[in-house]
């Protein structure tokens, strides 16, 4: 430690362990520091594992990519220390969790993405052209057809090129309604709509979530979008059985994720309103002390209409009010429930749940004089095309709706009712529904099914003039799309090649931010295999834990 002690950069970077990066030493009770030593071209890290008793402290160095040896300050010990099978699986996921933090707090050379097909899906930017873009700083320089002049060629800093001839660029998608933590429970009563798929789910295994279990759910769930080509998605999360600490571990991995977010905060059903009150103010406080650039906002998934407490759903409106959270309420999903759910429709109106700052998921089976009030009023809707297929909702109007003056967004919904976080299938299960309802293939293009599970999610979730579409200032979330692999033929219009002709396997690359997160399908920075078995583990210990329950209760 002495020799970094007098390091200028060490302060600041052991106050950025508030990252991502620190979330997840602390959820894997690594205690550690992050040392820069301009001197050495090296970043140590100071690492305390408390769950082995044998070994107090060790300190490693990681070589930057561009100095390959070590400092020369090493202490002896420290071989012995990483000669630990154990502490050398640790020591790879905080390499892996410090890679996180340093790509996404370290300057970074501009980035020219250069001989592209681009589609930025901008407003009333609907024709492709051939051209580059540049990133800087996590955000989209200039973007523009043909290439790139030398002028300003030659002002970009240590400079970064991607060929990406043949390739198709565009956002990266928004997703406005997911429930991430599902991603462990796919194939789950596939042969049930809405509420038996519920009891099976929600209703069987929530009760017996325990420590650790949704930060792990969430983060798979999170890294699983991110090689979906979902570089923003709207957490509508959900409290399960767990205790508000464990429940906010869903927040926790998120934030570890990479992937830009917002966060749909859920009161406790159980709750008077008061206590929901605090509870969202705690939540308010937290976030400004997290300061990640990755939580783009906060929001209400408000359960307010189903509360045992009858002025809850009017002072969830009112936090929304006084934080200026976005709201977004579960609203007629499933047919046969319409009628009982319709009648709700007045006290949504009474306190102010159909206003432009609030989005109902689903929204299938409306009335005209709900359709008629929502776009009076401003109000959206965020379409989930393949989960309403799979849980057998039904097919929202969404034609009716965009005619009504109703803002619509997609989603990808929750992994256990879409069991694949595919964009390019929503997009293609969505249009075709609606071709084969309405037998008119004028009734939306592919052009219109892009720009809606892009910018218009967005502006559903108010994070526009951050994300979904590709214009200077907006933050560099992108995706590089391979028309050629897998095969899709050559391309004559990109709109309908993407949306007609390709799957999320035709991502090359993701980047968030400017970072690459995501190469063919794997998320960056993060050890799937590991995290894909703990989540196996998890998974069948509630399962177990469920059967003993249920053999119990039959004696
Ligand atoms: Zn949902």
């Amino acid at each position: 430690m002495n020799t970094f002690g007098a390091c200028h950069a060490q302060t600041q970077m052991s106050r950025r362990l508030q990252t991502p990066a620190g979330t997840l030493l602390k959820r894997l009770s690594l205690e550690a520091r992050i040392n820069v030593c301009a001197s050495h071209s090296g970043w140590r890290v100071d690492c305390i594992d408390q769950g082995l008793p044998n070994i107090v402290t060790g300190d490693l160095i990681v070589p930057r990519p561009d100095h390959a040896s070590n400092c020369s300050s090493d202490n002896p010990e420290r071989a012995a220390l990483i000669g630990s099978r154990t502490l050398r699986r640790h020591v790879r996921v905080l390499i892996a969790a410090c890679t996180v933090l340093l790509s996404t707090q370290v300057t970074s050379a501009d980035l020219l993405i250069e001989d592209a097909i681009i589609l930025t899906l901008a407003e009333g930017v609907d024709e492709p052209f051939t051209g580059h873009l540049v990133i800087r700083d996590g955000r989209i320089k200039s973007v523009g057809a043909g290439k790139i002049s030398a002028t300003e060629r030659a002002g970009l800093q240590s400079l970064k090129v991607v060929d990406a001839a043949g390739k198709i660029v565009i956002p990266g998608f928004v997703s406005g309604h997911n429930h991430l933590w599902q991603s462990a429970f796919r194939g789950i009563a596939s042969d049930g709509e809405l509420y038996p798929w519920l009891e099976a789910l929600h209703w069987t295994y929530g009760d017996y979530f325990g420590d650790g279990d949704l930060y792990a759910f969430t983060l798979h769930g999170a890294l699983d979008q991110l090689g979906h080509g979902i570089t923003t998605t709207y957490s509508h999360s959900q409290r399960l059985g767990a205790t508000e600490v464990q429940y906010l571990e869903s927040l926790d991995a998120s934030l570890a994720a990479g992937q830009h977010f917002v966060f749909a905060y859920n009161a406790d059903l159980n709750q008077l309103a008061a206590a929901v009150r605090a509870d969202v103010d705690a939540l308010v406080s937290r976030a400004d002390k997290a300061d990640n650039p990755l939580l783009l906002g906060l929001s209400l998934n408000s359960v307010g209409n189903h509360a045992a407490d009858p002025t809850m759903f009017a002072v969830e409106m009112e936090l929304a009010g006084e934080h200026r959270m976005t709201v977004q309420i579960h609203y007629l999903e499933q047919a046969s429930r319409r009628f009982v759910e319709r009648l709700k429709w007045p006290e949504f109106l009474e306190v102010g749940a159909v206003a432009p700052h609030v989005s109902y998921a689903h929204f299938i089976h409306t009335t005209d004089q709900i359709v008629a009030d929502t776009g009076h009023l401003g109000g959206a809707m965020i379409w989930n095309p393949l989960s309403n297929g799979r849980l057998a909702s039904g097919l929202a109007d969404i034609p009716g709706y965009l005619e009504a003056g109703i803002r619509v967004g997609m989603g990808v919904d929750g992994a256990a009712s879409a069991d694949i976080a595919d964009p390019f299938e929503n997009m293609r299960m969505g249009l075709y529904g609606l071709r084969m309802k309405y037998s008119n293939a004028g009734v939306m293009q592919p052009i219109d099914m892009l720009r809606l599970h892009t910018l218009r999610t967005a502006e559903v979730l108010e994070v526009e003039k951050e994300v979904g579409s590709i214009e200077p200032g907006k933050r560099a979330d992108l995706l590089i799309v391979d028309p050629r692999f897998p095969l899709t033929g050559s391309v004559t219009d990109p709109a309908a090649t993407l949306v007609f002709a390709c799957s999320s396997a035709n991502i090359e690359q993701v980047y968030v931010g400017g970072e690459l997160r995501a190469t063919r399908g794997v998320p960056a920075g993060h050890d799937i295999s590991a995290l894909q078995l703990d989540v196996e583990q998890r998974v069948a210990r509630i399962k177990a834990a469920v059967l003993l329950a249920q053999d119990a209760k039959s004696r």
